[in-house]
């Protein structure tokens, strides 16, 4: 959508194909139907938040970055607002404004949208793009094609994979891909029991081999019936895609990282103070959420039934370093179907970051999620379709003679 804009503001003729019955279906889930549509931070913080290939987007974000972006929403009739870690969202808090301004400015250049209709594969001859085939059969000539057919996850939304395949027939690598910014498996039984507990203001620090923390987050995460998800976890996920080769991880929740050592332990002493007569396992309902007080007891080695005032200094130690280190065993991600973002794609390499256009294909221009760079939440990933979308839009426009209009 926001190459086709791109086009007709460059002054071009644009036919947008799409095989849903409407335009950005997967835009209306995203940020949880609010859509976050990008991120108002500095330029350096933009590129920081790429976790593959950013120096492939240098061209294209100093075209048209995230401030260019909000400033076209805005005048597209799409009013914003910025919130916590520069969030950008449409203040109505509905996606579908970001698509309806899309979509009126679409319409307003006259573009030619084609819904229900498939691209099947793409027409080259010589090294040259000549256009596109449809499900249908027919043939739509053209001296300029963009692909932006998004990648593989939440393939619902129409995003299943063809980009890959079309691409591919013409000679292009496609970097292996992956699921990312995606729940993750954990080992550990005791996370069943916590599944649909929600934990706020904790630390999450991701190891794989060594003591560095390959990622380390504070905020919000959440137990499922498989392991573990909420937006600690999905920025998690992101930094063990880029190291796994089917390597187990070790996940670290601090439950209160506010606290060092020496304060949880002053709180516990105080808790168990006010709590001496009772059952060890009664005495935690100020601590932890009450989910989690029966898998703390379970995992603390201290029995249940004990009397507090009998509760050794040892085994008091143990239970803070459980506070301070809960560790979980990461076997792997979840699937497509639940991952925000695919990692891999068409190789940058064969692309002109200049232009998005092909190197293999003269005419063929790439655009969005399935090229092979991605991420982190907070905005980036649209942030990264409008900027190539944009500059795949004028490139197109600019550079050949189909799209000028006449
Ligand atoms: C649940 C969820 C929440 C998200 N939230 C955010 C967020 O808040 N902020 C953020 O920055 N990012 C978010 N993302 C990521 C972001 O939505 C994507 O990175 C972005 O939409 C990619 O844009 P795209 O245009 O490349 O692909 P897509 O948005 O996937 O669009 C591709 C389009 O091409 C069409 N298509 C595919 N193949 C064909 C074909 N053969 N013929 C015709 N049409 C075809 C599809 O139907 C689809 O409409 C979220 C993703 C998900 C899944």
């Amino acid at each position: 959508m926001m190459a086709a804009v791109s086009v007709l503001q460059t002054g071009g003729r644009a036919v947008l194909f799409e095989k849903n019955e409407k335009l950005g279906k997967k835009l209306f889930i995203t940020g949880k139907g609010r859509c976050n549509l990008t991120n108002d931070c500095d330029m350096e913080t933009l590129f920081q938040n790429v976790m593959t290939n950013s120096k492939f987007l240098y061209s294209a974000f100093y075209g048209f970055d995230n401030r260019a972006a909000m400033d076209w929403f805005e005048k597209a009739g799409c009013p914003l607002k910025t919130e916590r870690g520069g969030r950008v969202f449409p203040v109505s808090d509905h996606a579908y404004d970001v698509t309806a301004a899309l979509e009126k400015q679409l319409r307003r250049g006259k573009a030619d949208i084609r819904l229900h209709m498939e691209v099947k594969r793409l027409l080259a001859e010589d090294e040259k793009i000549k256009g596109v085939e449809l499900a249908d059969g027919s043939i739509e000539y053209g001296d300029a094609v963009i692909l932006a057919t998004g990648g593989l996850s939440y393939p619902l939304t129409g995003s299943d994979g063809d980009g890959y395949r079309m691409a591919a027939e013409e000679g292009h690598t496609i970097k292996e891909t992956s699921p990312s910014l995606v729940p993750l498996t954990v080992q550990e039984e005791w996370c069943r029991l916590l599944q649909g507990l929600s934990l706020k203001n904790v630390k999450v620090s991701l190891f794989m081999q060594g003591k560095k923390p390959l990622y380390e987050g504070f905020g919000e995460m959440l137990f499922t019936h498989f392991g573990v998800s909420g937006p600690l976890i999905l920025s998690a996920s992101s930094y063990y895609g880029q190291k796994r080769k089917g390597e187990k991880a070790t996940l670290r929740l601090d439950l209160k990282p506010a606290l060092a050592p020496e304060q949880v332990d002053k709180r516990l002493l105080r808790d168990f103070e006010e709590n001496k007569n009772k059952q060890f396992k009664n005495s935690l309902g100020k601590l932890f959420p009450s989910k989690l007080v029966p898998v703390m007891v379970l995992l603390s080695g201290i029995d249940g039934e004990k009397k507090v005032h009998e509760i050794t200094k040892e085994e008091r130690t143990r239970l803070v370093q459980l506070i301070k280190n809960l560790k979980m065993t990461v076997t792997g991600t979840r699937g497509y179907t639940e991952a925000v973002v695919t990692r891999g794609g068409i190789h940058v390499k064969e692309v002109n970051p200049s232009t998005m256009e092909s190197k293999i294909i003269e005419g063929l221009y790439f655009a969005g999620e399935v090229l092979d760079v991605d991420a982190l939440t907070g905005g980036f990933n649209l942030q990264i379709a409008w900027s190539t979308g944009w500059q795949a839009g004028v490139s197109a426009a600019e550079g050949n003679s189909f799209c000028k209009k006449e």
